[in-house]
């Protein structure tokens, strides 16, 4: 059995497509289990460039089963356009796409809504993507969300939508926004959303027979840790869990078929959006991190936040997911630097912390304490073996390691596929040989 959960262990865009895209071939299906279509994965093939928001990434691998899980929130026009992108790349979905009939739909109430929100929220605003992906989780959790299952009884749905329409039209109303017409939402969305109907099928039932019959699943997380509803810099966090455990109950494969967890972190840390970010950088080197890392992100084209590597937010990610193994992305990216800090607490009214603290403003409030690693100044692009890296970069990384506390075994030095280490005798070695 070999089912292992490819988790972001910062603030997410950790690089997770670049590693899903490079395991999948080893095993039978891929699977999202949390997330909406804030999610985007860039995936470089051959020099062309691919995101994908939705569907996961397992799609571009010729032969493989893709299912998007109970956990996904699933806007049904946003993956039928993101389904004829990807079919115009020349690769088919058709018959290897799976929507579980309990992923919750995302309807145009949901945009409406978090737009009024986070407008009503002014300077407190979560800078949330817009999607409609957080007021979609509140229905869930409200008992009251409409299911991709329900697209197959279109009598029931009209009635849910309508009267979820009318719900959504007092708050809009409320908060000085314009409200939606039912009739045209329930006649031309639905009429479009029905597309997806043929892929909906009982997912749960489905993955748990194909590790009965021996198959293999890799479970791939959106966001990252710090953005996990429970563990992340709650309220600045998304609204679902993209931990580990989330993999169990957003697929409803039970915990203990999941047999490993790879946890995939950058070289040095990145956020989007607002909330505390205690190594975040506002000098030249948090601007060479953005230009040299390309850090703007692939969905919404915001420019990423840029800090020194956290290994405070590393070992509690490595605790928090049971990461057995990781992958360091965006090596290369640090190439240049004459100097490298390690933030290994944080000082806060004169104590240093080695945890968390539980509070978003108190984290806004410590100073990082920083450990000081000489540069190695010279290019590690391209780099495929671990004995070539520069004698700096390996000391680095030894440390991040140590640091964190769990082994490194994949070191990624470039965008493409094969600019990758991945170490001899390591854990996703012996994957990717059998
Ligand atoms: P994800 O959401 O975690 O998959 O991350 P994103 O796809 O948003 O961001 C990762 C970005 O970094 C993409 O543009 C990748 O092509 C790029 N990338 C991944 N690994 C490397 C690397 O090792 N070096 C460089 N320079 N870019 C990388």
């Amino acid at each position: 059995m070999k089912n292992v959960v490819v988790i972001g262990m910062q603030w997410g865009d950790e690089g997770k497509g670049k590693v899903v895209d490079l395991i999948a071939p080893h095993f039978d299906i891929v699977a999202r289990y949390q997330g909406g279509h804030n999610a985007g994965h860039t995936v470089i093939i051959n020099g062309e460039r691919h995101v994908l928001h939705l569907v996961p990434s397992g799609i571009m691998h010729e032969g493989k089963m893709c299912v998007i899980g109970n956990g996904v929130v699933v806007d049904p026009l946003e993956l039928l356009k993101e389904i004829k992108e990807i079919e115009a790349r020349g690769v088919k979905v058709d018959g290897r796409l799976l929507v579980s009939s309990r992923a919750h739909l995302i309807w145009p109430y949901h945009r409406a809504l978090e737009k009024a929100n986070e407008e009503h929220r002014g300077e407190n605003k979560v800078g949330t993507t817009l999607r409609g992906i957080g007021p979609c989780y509140e229905d869930k959790s409200a008992r009251r969300g409409i299911r991709a299952g329900d697209l197959l009884y279109p009598e029931l749905l009209r009635d849910k939508l309508s009267a979820n329409i009318a719900d959504a039209n007092t708050l809009l109303k409320a908060k000085g926004a314009s409200v939606l017409d039912a009739v045209s939402v329930s006649e031309s969305v639905v009429e479009q959303a029905n597309q997806i109907a043929p892929m909906v099928a009982d997912t749960a039932v489905y993955l748990n027979a194909q590790i009965k019959a021996g198959k293999n699943i890799l479970f791939e997380g959106a966001q990252g840790t710090m953005l996990d509803v429970d563990h992340g810099t709650y309220p600045f966090v998304t609204s679902s869990n993209g931990t580990s455990g989330g993999a169990a109950t957003g697929t409803g494969v039970p915990p203990n078929h999941i047999t490993d967890v790879l946890g995939i972190m950058k070289a040095y840390t990145t956020r989007v959006g607002s909330g505390p970010f205690p190594t975040e950088l506002f000098d030249a080197t948090g601007e060479l991190l953005r230009e040299r890392g390309h850090e703007y992100g692939a969905s919404t084209g915001r420019p990423r936040r840029c800090g020194w590597f956290d290994a405070v937010v590393g070992r509690y990610a490595v605790a928090i997911n049971g990461v057995t193994t990781i992958a360091v992305m965006k090596m290369d990216v640090l190439d240049t630097l004459a100097e490298l800090k390690i933030c290994t607490a944080y000082r806060y009214k004169g104590v240093d912390l080695t945890e968390i603290p539980h509070d978003a403003s108190i984290l806004e409030m410590v100073e990082p304490v920083y450990e000081t690693f000489p540069g190695w100044q010279s290019s590690t692009v391209g780099i495929t073996s671990y004995e070539e890296l520069p004698e700096k970069a390996r000391a680095y990384l030894d440390r991040l390691s140590e640091l964190v506390g769990c082994q490194i075994d994949l070191i990624s030095t470039g965008p493409d596929r094969v600019e990758t280490i991945i170490r001899d005798g390591s854990r996703l070695k012996q994957w990717m040989q059998n």
